[in-house]
C-alpha cells in the first residue's frame, strides 16, 4: 500500500509548533543550556548547508539564464529595467517601514526589552557608497566564491555568461557544463531543503527554552509593525505594478505566486525558493528566458521585506537604547537599508547580519541586535515571503516592458 507523504510546508509548520511546545517544557525544566549544546547545532548544520548552496546556485542559475537569452543586447535591456524596478521598490519599502515604525514609536508602543543571551552575529562593514560600488568588482574570482560575496558572484556570472554568448560555437562545451552542473545542484538543493523540518524543530526548542515564553510576547509589537509593513507593501506596490505594468489582476497575481510565497515563508530562503518562484512566474505568464534572469538576480539583490525589517528594527532598537532619530537620520536609514538589503544573501537570517551595517551607520550599539535575535526567524518568514513576491512581480513587468505577452499557463 502506498503511503501519502505530507507536503514540506506542512511538515515545517508541524515542526515549528512541536518545537514551541517542547521548548516550553525544556524552559520549565531548566534545560536551556542542554538545548543550546545539543539542539542548536542541528540548526547550525542546516544553515551551513544552505550557505554552501548559495554561491553555486546563484552562479550557475545566472549564467544559465544569460545563455538562454542568447543575445547580449537583450541581457543589457532586461538588466537595466530589472535593476531599476528593484531599486525603486526597495526605496518605497524603506519609506513604508519607517512610516509604520514611527507610527508605532510615536504611539509609545515600542517597549524597552532585556538583552537576549547566548547569541552571536558577524560585524558588517561600513556603508560608504563609493566603497560599496568598488567592492562589487572582484579582483579574484576564487576569493569572491570563498567569501560568498554575492554582488561579486553576480558580476562574475554576468561576465562569464556574456563571454559564453560572445564566444558563439566555441562555447558549446561551456554551455553544456553549466546546464549539467545546474541540474546537479538543483537536486542537491531539493535534498537539503527536505531536511528543514528537523532544523526548524531543533531551533524552535532552543529559542523558546533559552529565551522563555515572555520574549515572544514582549516582541509581538515590533513583529506586528514589520508584518503590517510587509502586507501594505505587497498590496500597494506589487499588486499595483503587476496590474498597471503587466495587466495581471491582484487576485490572479497573489493566487499564482502563493506556492512560492508559502515556500519562502517556511524556508526563509529566497535562494532555496528559486525553483518554486520560477515555476510560479512562468505559470503566471512571464517569459521563461526573462524569469531565468530576473529571478536569480532578484533572489540575490531584491530584498524589499529585508529593507522594511531593517528600517523597523533600527527604529525599534534606537528607541530601546534611548535614542530619538531626526528626519536627516531617517534619510540615512533609507540609503543604508537599501544598500544593506542589496548586499543581503537569499539565505535564512542573512538580513539580520546586514542589519549590523545599518546600526553602525546610525551610531547604534550593534550589541542591541541580541534583543531581537531570538525571534529573527519570525521576522525572516515574512520578509523572505515579500522578497520572493517582488521578484515574481518584477519578472512579469519586465516581460511586458520587453514587448512580450503575458500568457498564463495552465
Ligand atoms: N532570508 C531572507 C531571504 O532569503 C534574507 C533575509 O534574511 O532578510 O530572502
Amino acid at each position: 500500500m502506498e503511503k501519502k507523504k505530507m507536503s514540506l510546508p506542512t511538515q515545517i509548520v508541524i515542526a515549528l509548533l512541536a518545537g514551541i511546545v517542547v521548548g516550553l517544557i525544556c524552559y520549565a525544566a531548566g534545560l536551556a543550556s542542554f538545548t543550546a549544546s545539543y539542539l542548536k547545532p542541528l540548526g547550525t548544520i542546516f544553515v551551513n548547508l544552505l550557505k554552501f548552496l548559495v554561491v553555486p546556485v546563484v552562479l550557475l542559475s545566472m549564467i544559465d539564464g544569460i545563455i538562454s537569452m542568447g543575445d547580449m543586447r537583450k541581457v543589457g535591456s532586461v538588466g537595466w529595467k530589472t535593476v531599476a524596478y528593484f531599486l525603486c521598490t526597495t526605496a518605497i519599502a524603506c519609506v513604508i517601514g519607517l512610516l509604520f515604525a514611527n507610527i508605532f514609536n510615536g504611539a509609545g508602543l515600542f517597549p524597552v526589552l532585556h538583552n537576549a543571551e547566548g547569541a552571536t552575529w558577524e560585524k558588517a562593514t561600513s556603508a560608504n557608497f563609493m566603497d560599496t560600488l568598488v567592492a562589487i568588482f572582484p579582483d579574484n574570482m576564487w576569493k569572491a566564491f570563498t567569501n560568498a560575496d554575492m554582488l561579486q558572484v553576480i558580476v562574475i556570472a554576468l561576465l562569464l555568461g556574456g563571454g559564453v554568448l560572445a564566444a558563439g560555437e566555441k562555447a558549446k562545451l561551456a554551455k553544456d557544463i553549466v546546464s549539467s552542473f545546474y541540474a546537479v545542484i538543483d537536486k542537491v538543493m531539493t535534498f537539503i531543503i527536505s531536511l528543514s523540518p528537523i532544523a526548524v524543530f531543533a531551533m524552535m526548542i532552543w529559542v523558546v527554552a533559552t529565551q522563555g515564553p515572555n520574549i515572544l510576547g514582549s516582541l509581538a509589537l515590533v513583529l506586528l509593525c514589520a508584518y503590517i509593513g510587509y502586507i501594505v507593501h505587497a498590496i500597494l506596490v506589487y499588486s499595483f505594478s503587476a496590474k498597471a505594468f503587466a495587466g495581471v489582476s491582484p487576485l490572479s497575481f497573489f493566487k499564482g505566486a502563493a506556492p512560492a510565497m508559502i515556500f519562502a515563508f517556511t524556508s526563509t530562503s529566497s535562494a532555496a525558493t528559486l525553483p518554486v518562484s520560477k515555476e510560479c512566474a512562468d505559470k503566471l505568464g512571464a517569459e521563461e528566458d526573462i524569469s531565468s534572469f530576473v529571478l536569480p538576480l532578484g533572489a540575490t539583490i531584491n530584498m524589499d521585506g529585508t529593507a522594511i525589517y531593517q528600517c523597523v528594527a533600527t527604529i525599534f532598537l534606537a528607541t530601546c537604547s534611548g535614542m530619538r532619530l531626526t528626519v536627516g537620520q531617517m534619510v540615512i536609514i533609507v540609503v543604508t537599508a537599501t544598500l544593506a538589503s542589496i548586499g543581503t544573501a537569499g539565505t535564512p537570517g542573512a538580513g539580520m547580519i546586514m542589519l549590523a551595517m545599518v546600526l553602525t551607520a546610525m551610531g547604534i550599539d550593534v550589541n542591541m541586535i541580541m534583543i531581537i535575535y531570538g525571534i529573527d526567524r519570525l521576522f525572516d518568514m515574512g520578509r523572505t515571503c515579500l522578497n520572493v513576491t517582488g521578484d515574481i512581480s518584477c519578472s512579469l513587468c519586465v516581460t511586458k516592458w520587453e514587448g512580450g505577452k503575458i500568457q498564463p499557463k495552465a
